[in-house]
């Protein structure tokens, strides 16, 4: 099953990049296996797939330890501050900083085990009140701030659209974070790159990569539905 979805996932990728004359190799498709089974990341990883999402630091953390070694693990939930050492020296990417306490105990962190960290700034562009993430105006101040820090190192941007039917109406979303990023980044901050766009799930996907995601976030369509409805 896992492997069918994936061939159907990237031919609807494909003709999303089609659509906007974008290359295929410009989307990063992280296979979000929260709440799967081991089992089913192995069956995306035999067909290929190299990077995951997990939304729960434990999670990420036993999947880690029982997946090989040449996986990139992308950390896309809520990161509470006393989480931060199961995701740091694990996470290839976390895509949900949106404080600088947050990320001061990253780096901390990244200080007591002599490494790096890879982040992206959650922004809550839709603005949706249960959502993590800051507003729009505030995104570059916050930036500033966090590119102090010498072990993380801001590398774009993520948003979470609402849920719609028609991802038409999750572009404006999609366009306003990338003219964010391309705004903050024609600032030229050091330490700071705007390359990575993280946005589209699921249901919005060929919106996002069409509105210039480089990578997006995709679960349900390869491992079906889950079962808890809050992940
Ligand atoms: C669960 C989740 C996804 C994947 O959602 P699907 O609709 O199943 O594709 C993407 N991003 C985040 C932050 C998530 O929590």
């Amino acid at each position: 099953m896992v492997k069918g979805n994936l061939s159907i996932v990237e031919n609807r990728i494909k003709s999303a990049c089609d659509r906007v004359g974008r290359s295929y190799g410009s989307v990063t498709l992280i296979a979000v296996s929260k709440t799967k089974p081991v089992r089913m990341v192995e069956e995306a990883y035999e067909y290929g797939i190299r990077e995951f999402g997990e939304n729960k630091a434990q999670e990420m953390r036993e999947k880690h330890e029982i997946m090989p070694k040449d996986i990139n693990w992308h950390f896309i939930g809520h990161l509470q501050t006393n989480k931060v050492k199961y995701v740091v020296g694990r996470a290839a990417l976390i895509h949900s900083v949106d404080s600088l306490h947050l990320a001061e105990a990253i780096e901390a962190e990244c200080v007591k085990k002599n490494t790096d960290a890879n982040i992206l700034i959650e922004v809550n562009v839709a603005q949706e009140e249960t959502k993590f993430g800051l507003e729009t105006g505030e995104t570059e101040e916050l930036v500033r701030k966090i590119s102090v820090l010498p072990h993380v190192h801001i590398k774009g941007l993520m948003t979470i659209a609402p849920f719609v039917e028609n991802a038409g109406n999750n572009r404006m979303i999609f366009r306003t974070l990338k003219d964010l990023s391309v705004d903050i980044g024609s600032k030229n901050i050091d330490n700071v790159s705007m390359n990575i766009l993280s946005m589209g799930m699921t249901n919005d996907f060929e919106t996002a990569i069409e509105e210039g995601a480089t990578h997006i976030r995709v679960g349900t369509a390869i491992f079906g539905e889950r079962n808890i409805a809050i992940c």
